[in-house]
């Protein structure tokens, strides 16, 4: 062994203890998205606009998302993300470097079931990666990190119910082609080093039939052969007027989990990341996933207010009552992507701490 790669040995070690010097239960993570610096993207939006062009703008992503790293690791983070920093949008992203997608005439379409309006690209031909999309973004991320890192990657489901067809007339057909070019980008992103790659799927919580139906097989297509650890993300979603004005609408209990999670525990995926905190998801839910991993959102993405370590703490033990804790992953609830940034790292504190408290007490 090199003398490198005994000190990476020895660092890697040091992350894998926790400061109670207890062995690592309870590592935090992410669900992906952080807030852009204004340098970067105009702030508190969804869809920012860029504030550059060509390589001064492919610069200051690069600089985003070493600063969106060292941020999560002072906030405690043991999982950490590039905080998407290098895409306009968590489904758009990835469909900047395909073929066969019409980019210029936006189509305006009702997406997650009607909830609200966006102006989508639509497919116009037969899908094709042009190369890699995110690699060498994963590259810089994996060069200035030493945590484990988690990749994020729109879910099939997901992505074709944010763009229009104009080609495949079929949207399971549709699914099936984006899930193969996914499948081609996580085995990338596995090769270069990220530990997890994860697959945002907030339509799971809208198409609940169609999860069972081909949902869970479009996921299974894209992690086939893939080396890393896989995890599916599905929450309520961001928190813009037209979710929360949806989930307002959604009784008091929300049970769409209890519809998917039988068949995610059935599934090939490693882990589950869900919206819990503040949310009306009955907490035992939680117990439908045995033999997951289970990344529990607890942080409210949908408020500027600042969980206090017990909140959070409270959050996590409720979890623990249904998932085991070598299998629980503090988390947030959604993407961060609106929030304001210093918000944004007061809660990655707050996740830490809370945390932390739970360690101490175990
Ligand atoms: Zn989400």
């Amino acid at each position: 062994m090199t003398a490198n790669g005994e000190v990476d040995q020895l660092l890697d070690f040091a992350d894998n203890v926790i400061v109670s010097g207890k062995v690592c239960v309870l590592e935090t993570t992410i669900a992906g998205s952080l807030p852009k610096p204004s340098w970067l993207a105009e702030t508190h939006k969804l869809w920012p606009a860029w504030r550059a062009e060509g390589e001064a703008l492919a610069a200051a992503k690069r600089d985003a998302t070493i600063l969106a790293l060292k941020l999560q690791e002072d906030a405690g983070i043991d999982i950490v993300s590039d905080g998407e920093m290098s895409r306009q949008h968590f489904v758009h992203g990835f469909l900047e470097n395909l073929d066969g997608i019409d980019f210029v005439n936006k189509v305006q379409m009702g997406i997650r079931n009607n909830r609200y309006e966006a102006d989508c690209p639509a497919v116009t031909g037969p899908l094709r990666r042009r190369g890699s999309v995110h690699g060498a973004e994963a590259r810089l991320a994996r060069a200035h990190t030493r945590r484990r890192l988690k990749f994020t990657l729109p879910g099939p489901m997901t992505i074709v119910d944010t763009i229009a067809d104009r080609h495949y007339g079929d949207r399971i057909a549709m699914a099936m082609a984006f899930a193969d070019l996914l499948n081609e980008e996580a085995r990338e992103l596995a090769a270069i080093g990220v530990d997890v790659i994860q697959f945002d799927e907030p339509a799971f919580n809208v198409y609940l039939d169609e999860v069972a139906d081909w949902g869970i097989a479009a996921l299974h297509r894209a992690i086939n052969g893939v080396a890393s650890k896989t995890a599916v993300h599905i929450c309520y979603g961001y928190g813009i007027q037209a979710n929360i004005d949806w989930k307002a609408g959604l009784g008091t209990e929300w049970r769409q989990y209890e519809r998917t999670f039988p068949a995610l525990a059935a599934s090939r995926i490693d882990q589950v990341s869900l919206e819990c905190i503040n949310s009306h998801v009955p907490v035992e839910l939680l117990g439908l996933l045995a033999g997951k991993d289970v990344l529990v959102g607890a942080i409210d993405v949908a408020t500027d207010r600042v969980e206090t370590a017990d909140e959070v703490a409270a959050a996590i033990e409720r979890a623990m009552a249904h998932v085991p804790p070598e299998r629980l992953f503090p988390c947030t609830n959604c993407g961060m992507a609106p929030l304001d940034r210093s918000v944004a790292y007061d809660k990655l504190k707050a996740l830490a701490a809370g945390t932390a408290l739970v360690r101490g007490r175990r």
